[in-house]
């Protein structure tokens, strides 16, 4: 590992002041960056520690939603009372995500921020353009089963790794920053770009960006709301797909939907095709297999992951007729 010197800001303005630094990495929790500087994947010459900012309460908002700041760890936000009754969905993804002792670790801001775990980013000894552009992506033809179906490019068929992300897709979420310039919103939906010809760009966020909350819109009324992910093992796994699910539905038709996956895409991806055929329509089996089908119809699968596109359709219509049930349970108690 090699040399780096570790900061500690003690209010945000310093914190900002400092991300202006190109060889600054903001340190979290550091369950991702600093493994990927083990490995020299990652190799900053400044660590600037933002733990110790005050970013690290989860607020009501007056709509009813929640901000969570970015330093809150990840068990925090699980088993807060307020997320777990406005947000079943966050506190099931957040749950089915890494480890306890990880999740005790890892921060709200640096969860969005985690790089992919696509096996050849993590070996500098070979190509990909995510970590060097233009050496190429031999992910393409190559160790690919747990790759992107969705979003990927000739360039990079990466998937994003989070399940708290997902999730926050799903609830319409928007990402508190503060740069230089002072602060913005970021609605999660503009967040992350698809690699296209610049795999190494996740993220539209500007240059020197001090991630500082989450904020979440109020629970749709009498929604219902959760999160499954298949894995290889049963815990301290990757998605190899995963859906995020908000539904309501009222006289037999969705009323309001949203579908988000995951580990099948390079950024939690939103299922508008499918939405947009599930709204008003009856609150079906054959409905939610269609709506999924039309979103899968711009899957590109390689030879390894072709499961995928399989797998994603069960989940997503697993998920809907949960929901679809429990939703009249409530409408006839
Ligand atoms: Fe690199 Fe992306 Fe290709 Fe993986 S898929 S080797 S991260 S360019």
């Amino acid at each position: 590992m090699r040399k780096f010197e570790y900061l500690r800001p003690e209010d945000r303005a310093r914190a900002v002041d400092l991300a202006a630094n190109p060889d600054v990495k903001l340190l979290g929790g550091g369950t991702n960056l600093i493994d990927l500087m083990k490995i020299g994947v990652e190799t900053p010459e400044f660590l600037v520690d933002t733990t110790r900012l005050g970013l690290d309460e989860i607020e009501s908002r007056a709509d009813g939603g929640l901000r969570i700041g970015a330093s809150v760890r990840n068990t925090d936000v699980a088993s807060d009372d307020r997320v777990r009754e406005r947000f079943p969905v966050l506190s099931a993804a957040v749950l089915a995500g890494a480890s306890g002792q990880l999740r005790n670790m890892a921060t709200v801001g640096g969860n969005l921020l985690q790089r992919t775990r696509c096996a050849y980013f993590q070996d500098v000894t070979k190509a990909c353009n995510k970590r060097k552009p233009g050496s190429g992506c031999p992910a393409q033809t190559g160790a690919n089963r747990e790759l992107a179906i969705l979003g990927g490019s000739e360039h990079c068929i990466a998937t994003h790794p989070s399940d708290m992300a997902v999730a926050l897709r799903a609830l319409d979420a928007s990402v508190l920053i503060e740069t230089e310039k002072g602060a913005e919103t970021i609605p999660l939906a503009d967040f992350y770009r698809l690699p296209g010809e610049r795999p190494d760009i996740e993220t539209n966020l500007p240059y020197g960006s001090l991630i500082v909350a989450i904020d979440i819109p109020a629970p749709r009324n009498g929604a219902r709301s959760s999160y499954v992910k298949v894995r290889d093992r049963a815990s301290f796994g990757f998605a190899l797909a995963s859906v995020a699910g908000v539904l309501r539905v009222a006289d037999g038709r969705v009323a309001e939907v949203a579908l988000a996956l995951g580990g099948v895409a390079p950024l939690p991806w939103r299922a508008r095709v499918a939405e947009a055929q599930l709204m008003g329509a009856p609150a079906e089996p054959d409905r939610f297999r269609a709506a999924i089908d039309a979103e899968l119809e711009a899957a590109q699968p390689r030879p390894e992951n072709a499961f995928k596109v399989t797998l994603a359709r069960r989940i997503v219509v697993r998920v809907l007729n949960e929901l679809a049930g429990a939703t009249r349970e409530g409408e006839a108690s």
